[in-house]
């Protein structure tokens, strides 16, 4: 018989500017796999990309930019006005999502591994394919401030990205773990993930002897 070693697996999911990103690569220097679908989502589209001929052949050639990347902003155009266009895109990109986040998980051979899903909360797919979620946290002050330091946006460019995202509390109510990241020092930050895997440590050795999904 053949072991296989699925390894604890973590969905890491936060508002924008909340510190997802920075949780993420403390996690990567405790030895955690990153897999982000953010990431794998844009390369697909990108000229050369797996779900191009798809994306063309549903659409057409006028979503296609010239130098053969998604045309990102045909394709909202495209979206503002016809509502299934966001879901005929969506039913090429996921399952080419999913198959690359099976690949990068496989090659992370054993690591605990880090799914950083900016949209896991609107996504009953992914709870499922975790064994934890982990929510990044803070108030929208500190998302607004961070933002506008971090990507030079307007305040009004920030707030209207938190409006079309899931709100804190819906986020929140899907969590296993919240780290409340508003009021806190960067290493106050990483102290805070050191606590949260000594906590999940035990999850991870029954991970590591059972292959089960644990309780
Ligand atoms: P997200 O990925 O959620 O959009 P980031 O991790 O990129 O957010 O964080 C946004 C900005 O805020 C970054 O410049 C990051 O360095 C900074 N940041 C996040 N958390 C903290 C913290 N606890 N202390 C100081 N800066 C922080």
């Amino acid at each position: 018989m053949v072991d296989v070693l699925i390894p604890f697996r973590i969905g890491l999911t936060g508002g924008i500017g909340s510190g997802k990103s920075t949780v993420a690569r403390l996690l990567v220097e405790r030895g955690a796999a990153l897999i982000d679908t953010d990431a794998i989502a844009r390369a697909l589209a990108l000229p050369g990309g797996a779900a191009i001929e798809a994306i063309r052949l549903e659409f057409g050639a006028s979503v296609i930019d010239p130098e053969g990347g998604l045309d990102r902003a045909r394709m909202r155009e495209l979206v503002f006005a016809d509502a299934n266009a966001k879901s005929r895109l969506e039913a090429i990109l996921h399952p080419m999502i999913g198959l690359e986040c099976n690949r990068q998980a496989l090659e992370a051979a054993g690591k605990t591994t880090v799914f950083d899903v900016p949209l896991l909360v609107e996504s009953s797919h992914w709870r499922t394919r975790v064994d934890r979620v982990l929510v990044i946290d803070c108030s929208n002050e500190t998302q607004v401030a961070r933002v506008m330091s971090r990507s030079g946006w307007s305040r009004e460019a920030v707030l209207a990205v938190i409006g079309q995202q899931a709100s804190r509390e819906r986020r929140r109510a899907c969590a296993d773990a919240v780290i409340h990241n508003d009021g806190l020092t960067l290493d106050e930050l990483a102290q805070q993930v050191d606590m949260l895997l000594a906590r999940w440590a035990p999850v991870e050795q029954s991970r590591r002897s059972s292959g089960a999904r644990p309780t």
